[in-house]
């Protein structure tokens, strides 16, 4: 019997994705903007004209066959997301516009359910600004107050700070798994190990872990887990919150229209139980198909030959990085995520950003929603280099020619 793993034809994989085979004027282009958005397979792209061409019509309620059809699928698509992320039920899963609306939905029912004056919301300072702002309207709701794990200079968690931070005040503790702007890769585990033990609720931002690693949520044993479906193979607009069954039973809806009740008198109302609780209205119920189709893609591909893959990529951009004269890259050394974000001396990242574009090499300029970490890094923005398993290592030698090039541009 053979133990070596079947070697994976990436080059095959990459051609799934159409967008990607075309140039940016003279230049073929290099799509290494991947924390902002994933590109979509043809399987993805294919699933979600089937479902307009064949299949569409509104969920749940239906008695003919095409809404049975988009039902059976919307339902479907759940259990795959259920699985995707090791949640214990299919009930726990409620499918959101992404990140952003899954952690404003658990900082408005859950914080105006339990949180008070003298109650502490622990955040970090390397949080995406969609894992601060809802938070703020919490706190300025609820009386509670903000406090924040300190970010080390080599981009970690301070977690010298735990035991200071994390006291019995503390009744959430919602973090980034991977940070989008300095690539740190969080130890949730036992970030909630240390949480649990004081009876602390959890939150996991997984924007940017959920299409890049194996993730299950009991082993990581959070309360609450986000994703966003666009920044692994599907489609805008649609995401999933995790949510632990015992808690989301306590929690009352948020929004309220058709779909999350059971009884509606013109005064009162009463409610189904999670998830259909917290989904009113007509759902993207398309979206929510073609999720279930990225999830069965990635799935194919393999979650954990993802992460090796990007972490190959992303530790040879970091060696052939440090090549450029003038060239400074922020966050861990080794054992991140698969992002570089770097500014380069003489040019502001915005014309860095835009001089790679005339390359055709797409780039992201800018503070990357997290402003603290700017402040704390003590520059306005960086350009960020983003990869997915797509991406090649023929790619970052591209991309080092031309930070070459714009270093002599840029008078460096
Ligand atoms: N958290 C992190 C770490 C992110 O990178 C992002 C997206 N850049 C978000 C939250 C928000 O995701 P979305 O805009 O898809 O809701």
């Amino acid at each position: 019997m053979s133990c070596t793993l079947p070697k994976i034809d990436w080059s095959r994989i990459r051609s799934d994705f159409p967008i990607l085979d075309q140039r940016v004027g003279d230049w073929p282009l290099i799509y290494f903007d991947n924390a902002a958005t994933s590109q979509k397979p043809r399987a993805v792209i294919d699933a979600l004209v089937r479902y307009y061409e064949r299949d569409n019509a509104n969920v749940h309620r239906g008695l003919h066959e095409l809404s049975n059809r988009a039902t059976d699928a919307y339902e479907g698509a759940r259990k795959k997301a259920a699985a995707f992320l090791g949640a214990a039920s299919d009930e726990e899963i409620i499918f959101t516009r992404g990140t952003t609306e899954g952690i404003n939905l658990v900082a408005q029912i859950w914080g105006a359910h339990f949180l008070k004056p003298g109650d502490v919301i622990l955040l970090t300072e390397m949080e995406h600004h969609s894992n601060l702002v809802p938070w703020q309207f919490a706190a300025q709701r609820s009386g509670a107050t903000l406090r924040h794990i300190p970010i080390t200079d080599d981009g970690m968690l301070d977690l010298d700070q735990l035991g200071k931070l994390l006291t019995p005040e503390v009744k959430i503790f919602s973090f980034v798994h991977v940070s989008n702007s300095l690539g740190t890769i969080n130890p949730a585990a036992e970030l909630c190990r240390c949480a649990r033990a004081l009876g602390i609720t959890t939150f996991v931002d997984g924007a940017q872990s959920a299409g890049h690693m194996p993730v299950d949520v009991r082993e990581i044993g959070c309360d609450f887990y986000a994703l966003s479906g666009h920044k692994m193979c599907a489609p805008t607009g649609i995401g999933a919150l995790y949510g632990r069954r015992e808690l989301l039973e306590t929690l009352p809806p948020w929004h309220g229209g058709g779909e999350m009740i059971n009884r509606v008198t013109l005064t009162d109302s009463t409610f189904k139980p999670p998830p259909a609780r917290f989904e009113a209205g007509t759902p993207d119920i398309a979206g929510a198909i073609v999720l279930g189709t990225a999830i069965d893609y990635l799935e194919a591909v393999g979650r954990q030959n993802i992460f090796e893959h990007d972490r190959t990529l992303t530790d040879y951009a970091m060696l052939r990085l440090a090549e450029v004269p003038g060239l400074r890259i922020y966050g861990p050394k080794k054992d991140r995520g698969a992002l570089a974000a770097f500014t380069l001396d003489g040019a502001h990242p915005h014309d860095l950003t835009t001089f790679a574009n005339t390359r055709g090499l797409a780039l992201r300029g800018g503070h990357h929603c997290t402003q603290p970490v700017m402040k704390k890094l003590k520059v306005n923005s960086t350009s960020r280099a983003s990869f997915y398993f797509y991406n090649t290592h023929e790619e970052i030698d591209r991309m080092i020619e031309i930070l070459l090039e714009a270093n002599k541009f840029f008078g460096g």
